[in-house]
């Protein structure tokens, strides 16, 4: 799901309140902040036994998350939305 405007301010805006750095950890010549994503990204849970994943037809649980990728060399990094934003902000459509 495609972020809206309003939506990626207010993640950028948590991102800084909680001090989250936005520069490479990797290649920390690169003077570029990283960038938001501008898709929600979905964390999916599915139940397996051993080495075999179970695909039901039933509910799948997730973790709506937001990506922030280094526009230098492509590390990446992930937010969980509910945390970062709340239940009902995160979940709004
Ligand atoms: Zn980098």
């Amino acid at each position: 799901m495609k972020f809206s405007q309003e939506k990626k301010e207010k993640i950028l805006k948590a991102l800084d309140a909680h001090k989250i750095k936005q520069i490479c950890p990797e290649c920390q010549g690169a003077i570029l902040p990283m960038n938001l994503e501008n898709s929600e990204q979905l964390l999916i849970s599915f139940d397996r036994n051993g080495y075999s994943i179970s695909i039901s037809e039933g509910d799948i649980d997730f973790s709506p998350m937001a990506v922030i990728t280094c526009p230098h060399c492509g590390y990446s990094k992930m937010f969980n939305l509910i945390t970062l934003l709340g239940e009902e902000e995160a979940l709004k459509a």
